[in-house]
């Protein structure tokens, strides 16, 4: 079943229309939204009407002589009405212009936010890409999104705030909400500068609206960055190694970044925290799955003390070519050895 939303502009229309025909006749508004909405529940069965010729991303339907331009967004299973518009008149000026793209071209909404995707870990997620394409401080052998092409752990706005703010509140007041909005992307999201005042601005403004915030934890040793990322419902830090050469050999850090210093903000953000944390621990066999390796890490996260336990590992290839994924005896195994800890498999079962 698809879900019917009435854009701002095309609520204009209705009550102009609505407005007009009310001069006629006191019966003729109710009939004609009596219609429109007979129309609206067959069109939410069976969204495909006819393509609108002038502009083929739109839809369109008839009642009575006003068209109705619409849209399917598939993913969310959402029908946008975007106009309601007389037909008899000047259609040319009146949405050739199409000022709506403005805020509903799909384009124009899609450069800092992707989906809602179905995630395994977050359900229905609005992931919000805060970096340029692998800005990271870190180079993982397992990272999904291709090598690292600005190695930093500089802090800036890589991308303007505002137009990142603006992207998620046309989103989120137009179309279902997601059951996160989430910060993570092709690249280490608290190195944006801005992260602080988006997630102010979404608590104000969207106040039931979960936020998830995905990190290498590389950064959390900054208490300004913590403060920041407190108001989010849901962390998901990584924490792949506890010793410098394994964490150098699977991460690939920055200069100047140890396992320690991960670690104790890790412990400090913890205490500070009042939300759900879940502690992701990335497998890889051969670099991070030694005896001695997964007792240290049992000590680590004991005293990190996060909500969950995440074990995952490859889906898709990384970037090094030789990675595979861990079997499900090796994670289980892992996953027994940290017991009591609150432990978990997330990765993908691959037999
Ligand atoms: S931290 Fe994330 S984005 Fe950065 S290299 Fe590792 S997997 Fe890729």
């Amino acid at each position: 079943m698809y879900r019917i939303v009435l854009m701002p502009k095309a609520k204009v229309d209705l009550v102009t229309i609505t407005a007009y025909l009310s001069k006629f006749y006191e019966s003729t508004p109710r009939k004609f939204i009596e219609e429109l909405e007979k129309k609206l529940e067959t069109l939410s069965f069976s969204p495909w009407y006819m393509k609108w010729e002038k502009n083929t991303e739109y839809r369109k339907f008839f009642v009575r002589r006003y068209m109705v331009l619409y849209q399917v967004d598939e993913v969310t299973l959402t029908v946008y009405i975007h106009r309601i518009v007389n037909a008899m008149l000047n259609l040319k000026s009146d949405i050739e212009v199409m000022e709506d793209r403005k805020v509903y071209d799909m384009k124009k909404i899609r450069n800092h936010i992707y989906g809602p995707i179905r995630s395994r870990r977050l359900g229905n997620s609005l992931g919000v890409d805060m970096v340029p394409h692998k800005t990271c401080s870190l180079d993982c052998v397992y990272c999904e999104c291709g090598a690292t092409t600005v190695h930093t752990m500089e802090r800036r706005e890589y991308i303007d705030t505002d137009s990142i703010i603006s992207e998620i509140d046309d989103y989120l007041s137009s179309a279902p909400p997601p059951d996160y909005v989430t910060f993570g992307g092709s690249g280490e999201p608290t190195l944006h500068s801005g992260l602080g005042r988006i997630i102010r601005h979404l608590k104000e403004r969207f106040p039931s609206q979960k936020l998830a915030l995905l990190t290498n934890s590389t950064l959390l040793g900054d208490r300004g960055l913590r403060e920041e990322i407190l108001p989010c419902d849901l962390i998901l830090p990584s924490l792949d190694a506890v010793t410098d050469k394994v964490f150098r050999e699977i991460n690939v850090p920055v200069a100047g970044i140890d396992c320690v210093g991960i670690i104790n903000a890790l412990i400090a953000l913890s205490a500070e925290y009042r939300g759900q944390m879940w502690l992701e621990v990335f497998i890889a066999p051969g670099i991070n799955d030694s005896d001695s390796e997964v007792v240290l890490f049992k000590e680590a996260i004991a005293r990190i003390n996060p909500a969950r336990v995440q074990l995952n590992s490859l889906d898709r290839k990384g970037t090094c070519e030789t990675l595979a994924p861990a079997p499900i005896e090796l994670l289980e195994g892992i996953a027994r050895r940290l017991e009591p800890l609150p432990v978990e498999i997330v990765a993908k079962r691959n037999g």
